[in-house]
């Protein structure tokens, strides 16, 4: 007697093979067999009509911040992610002073936490360099790299599939090519992977590309750059160029891989921004006196405007309950409406929601996006934690999965649906070694997404990232049946997924 039994379903394996027809049978969280006839069954899921595919490998997500008091990580689940690559940017939620102050600790002590996804770890490089040495801008002594190494071997150790980097993030930045390669070799004797934030997304880019492949060059490791854009429009069009580069170091037998989300902007607080980093530690209460100051309002827009340039038409108020009425304008139309300069409008936007509203940078161009996206090395990512977690919020929370098949595979055909699927789902597992994931054969886990390749896509916007896919019918998690219609139903037949062990 099978669990359950999922019906005339076009199969899409996972391995970039076209679709098949066929029944799966489900049991004790695998899949025990694929065929037709298959016998008893305690459920069945007609699946007529719909696409059956392997659940989808969130490969860049930050759902380990929320993880201990979110553990049904609700928004993965209902967007078909059944795995989350997490821990990413150079900062996991262990090591951590004030809290777990190894990664060993926190996988001991939760190794048996029910998730509603998968949850895979990274160990941060800056949550190791802030154990090591707190937030030092300067090379390490010997004794703290060799401190770093030790938590990352305890993390390595415990099952952690790699580290991830954030070049761009303070303690991160100050990290130069001797100690990355130092702590890349520590993961190639693990065999494991380094998932890169690059040093530089916009001016820079190509050469922070070079500058990570030189250390898995230099290391014998393989790896990953996170969230893979070019930022800014002097800068669009320079994938063409850190396309080429993964391309040429996979020849030469480096393994490189990069991911992206389906969104031409990013998103955090205005504030976040705006106001350069040297201010943002100051209390809100500080930094609106500031904005209040009229010289000091200056000396920080002519920071910012080095950045943004004089045109702030690209940065859009999305969530922002002070003041309901700016939600989904841009800096632009506001200024217009109230005959002010952009920075001015944007200021003043500041200090009248008291810093609280949440912004998003349409920095990104649409054939960054898709070039990016059919690279035959891309994954898929969504770049984002849980809801109950985040203060600032991006559609890509809730959107991400279904609309890389809605608006990118259907629309606008960047590649077909079974090779996308295998960007989601297969290619991940590999790049991770993640044990019986990202297939749909007989004796993997029972880890499926049902949906209608025909109606499958986002509603989540930048305003209301709330509302839930359309045509995304089951998610299946170990067997369970962790979302309907992209609905989570409160199952939580997830947990760690460990290396090694
Ligand atoms: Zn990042």
């Amino acid at each position: 007697m099978y669990d359950l039994i999922i019906k005339n379903g076009k199969i899409i394996d996972g391995t970039g093979s076209p679709y098949y027809r066929s029944d799966i049978a489900v049991k004790d969280g695998k899949i025990a067999r694929i065929g037709r006839e298959l016998g008893e069954t305690s459920r069945v899921i007609d699946a007529a009509g719909l696409v059956v595919t392997p659940g989808f490998i969130d490969s860049h997500s930050h759902a380990d911040t929320a993880l201990l008091t979110h553990p049904e990580l609700i928004e993965k689940a209902e967007q078909g992610i059944t795995t989350s690559v997490a821990g990413q940017c150079g900062s996991s939620v262990a090591p951590n002073q004030d809290g777990y102050t190894t990664m060993g600790a926190l996988l001991e002590d939760k190794k048996d936490l029910a998730l509603g996804s998968n949850v895979v770890m990274l160990v941060g490089h800056s949550s190791l360099r802030k154990m090591a040495m707190g937030r030092e801008n300067r090379a390490p002594t010997e004794a703290e790299l060799e401190t770093m190494k030790a938590l990352l071997r305890d993390a390595l150790e415990h099952g952690a599939a790699g580290m991830s980097f954030g070049l761009y993030y303070s303690p991160g930045n100050y990290a130069q090519l001797p100690e990355l390669i130092a702590l890349a070799k520590v993961v190639a004797e693990y065999h494991g992977v380094i998932a890169a934030h690059i040093r530089d997304e916009g001016d820079r880019v190509v050469e922070s590309v070079e500058e990570f492949i030189t250390v898995l060059r230099e290391a014998g490791v393989r790896g990953v750059i996170s969230h893979h854009k070019s930022s800014q429009p002097k800068n669009w069009g320079k994938t063409a160029k850190t396309l080429a580069l993964i391309d040429a170091a996979n020849e030469e037998g480096i393994d490189v891989y990069c991911d992206v989300y389906p969104y031409p902007a990013s998103g955090t607080s205005l504030v976040a921004f705006l106001v350069p980093t040297q201010y943002r530690a100051y209390p809100d209460k500080e930094i609106i006196a500031l904005l209040e100051n009229k010289e000091k309002r200056e000396e920080i827009c002519a920071i910012t405007r080095k950045i943004f340039g004089d045109d702030l038409h690209a940065v859009m108020i999305t969530s922002c309950t002070a003041c309901p009425q700016y939600e989904g304008k841009r800096i632009s139309e506001i200024a217009e409406e109230q005959g002010k300069s952009h920075y001015d409008a944007a200021m003043d936007v500041l200090i009248e929601t008291e810093l609280t509203c949440s912004a998003a940078f349409f920095s990104m161009s649409e054939e960054d996006i898709e070039r990016v996206m059919a690279h035959p090395r891309a994954m898929l990512c969504t770049d984002s934690g849980v809801a109950r977690h985040l203060t600032t919020y991006h559609p890509r929370l809730r959107g991400a999965f279904p609309r890389v098949l809605g608006r990118y595979v259907r629309e606008r055909k960047v590649t077909t649906l079974p090779e996308m699927i295998r960007k989601m789902t297969a290619m991940p597992a590999a790049v991770y070694e993640l044990k019986n994931k990202g297939l749909l054969v007989e004796g993997f886990d029972a880890d499926i997404c049902i949906f209608d390749e025909d109606t499958i896509i986002d509603r989540a916007d930048f305003v209301d990232c709330t509302k839930r896919a359309e045509g995304l019918s089951y998610v299946i998690l170990n067997g369970q049946i962790v979302a309907e219609n992209a609905v989570y139903t409160g199952a939580k037949p997830g947990g760690f997924l460990l290396r090694n062990r």
